[in-house]
């Protein structure tokens, strides 16, 4: 079915969904034809200031704004900068906001996280306790600061008439990760350290932080952008909606592992846990059932296969991926 003519503006377009998204586009038949998306990155122009936010949609007079953009990190970069994370992403986001509200974009479809939901509270977490009980406190700054879009969506759809929502992805993988040694998410961080490991062990000792037990609904990138493209398009409720795999696909960090180096072709035996490094959450399972019901037919990539083809992206893409 043709869409109307629209323009989809992609914030944080050159990061790991953004660069998702575009190849759902571009490479996997997700084009429709009257839509032109733009997949923008922070050397367009910075989100965290007002008028170069300004100057950004002045540029491409999106129609619909997918806002990805934001600062974003593993556990260990948000335990050392909860301040950053907290104004920094206060301010982009409003930013965003506002300005799509001054030039009366259609619809903001922003992300938030699963690891923003509080931290005691009973499981499977749905959509609904976004805000019953404070988060994890090991990135406190990062949830308060995205547990503020849904305040902002309220208000604008309230007061303004607006159609602003939110998806909540829980763990995201996949090519285009940033793959620093110390500042990324687990997978990636981890591919990284068993790839050097690999080449020369003696150069490269490491040992995977925390005791390896945590619990986590990894979901590959290329599954969520499908995901977010459709809640773009066809996703109206004012609701967030959770993007994640089933409960029955949560596994433990150790299993994370093993399955990284299958993908890598290394020996998971030869591996130690520095159980003096914080585990973060034990874990944050969230239903899909709102989701599933309404695309009952969605199928989610293989965790061994989405893995491997990781792995074998780094791999190939190691000159030149983030790092
Ligand atoms: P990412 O790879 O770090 O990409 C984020 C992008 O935001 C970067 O490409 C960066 O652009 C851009 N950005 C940051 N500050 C900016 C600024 N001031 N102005 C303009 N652009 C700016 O992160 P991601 O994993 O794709 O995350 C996308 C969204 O998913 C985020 O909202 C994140 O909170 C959410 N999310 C991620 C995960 C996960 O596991 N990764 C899980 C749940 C939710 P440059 O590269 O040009 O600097
Ligand atoms: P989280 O899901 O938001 O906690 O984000 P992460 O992707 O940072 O995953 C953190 C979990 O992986 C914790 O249990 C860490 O102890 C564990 N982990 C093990 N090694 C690493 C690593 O090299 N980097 C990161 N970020 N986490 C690691």
């Amino acid at each position: 079915m043709a869409s109307e003519n629209r323009t989809v503006l992609v914030t944080g377009g050159g990061g790991l969904v953004g660069k998702a998204v575009k190849h759902c586009i571009e490479q996997l038949g997700e084009h429709r034809e009257g839509e032109t998306w733009i997949f923008c990155t922070s050397k367009d122009g910075d989100l965290n200031d007002l008028e170069s936010t300004r100057a950004l949609f002045a540029k491409y007079k999106p129609t619909h704004v997918l806002h990805l953009a934001a600062l974003v990190g593993g556990l260990y970069a948000n335990m050392a900068r909860n301040l950053d994370f907290f104004r920094v992403n206060m301010q982009i986001n409003d930013n965003v906001l506002r300005v799509a509200h001054e030039t009366d974009v259609n619809k903001v479809v922003s992300c938030l996280s699963s690891c923003i939901f509080p931290d005691d509270i009973t499981y499977p977490i749905d959509e609904t306790s976004l805000h019953m009980g404070p988060p994890h406190d090991s990135n406190f700054g990062y949830s308060y600061a995205k547990r503020m879009v849904e305040v902002l969506n309220r208000g604008y759809n309230e007061q303004h008439g607006r159609q602003f929502v939110s998806v909540i992805p829980t763990n995201v993988y996949g090519p285009n990760d940033n793959f620093h040694l110390h500042n990324s998410h687990v997978i990636p961080g981890l591919i990284h350290k068993i790839y050097l490991r690999k080449q020369d062990p003696e150069k490269y000792p490491f040992k995977v932080m925390g005791s390896g037990k945590p619990l986590r609904q990894f979901i590959f990138s290329h599954d969520l952008a499908k995901l977010m493209i459709w809640v773009v398009r066809d996703y109206f409720d004012k609701d967030p909606i959770i993007l994640s795999v089933g409960e029955k696909a949560e596994i433990s960090i150790r299993d994370a592992v093993k399955q990284i180096c299958v993908g890598l072709d290394y020996p998971f035996e030869e591996l130690e846990f520095d159980t003096s490094k914080a585990d973060g959450q034990y874990k944050k399972t969230v239903s899909n059932e709102k989701l599933m019901k309404i695309l009952p037919d969605f199928t989610f990539t293989p965790f061994d296969k989405a893995i491997k083809e990781t792995c074998e992206w780094f791999v190939t893409n190691y000159d030149t991926c983030r790092k």
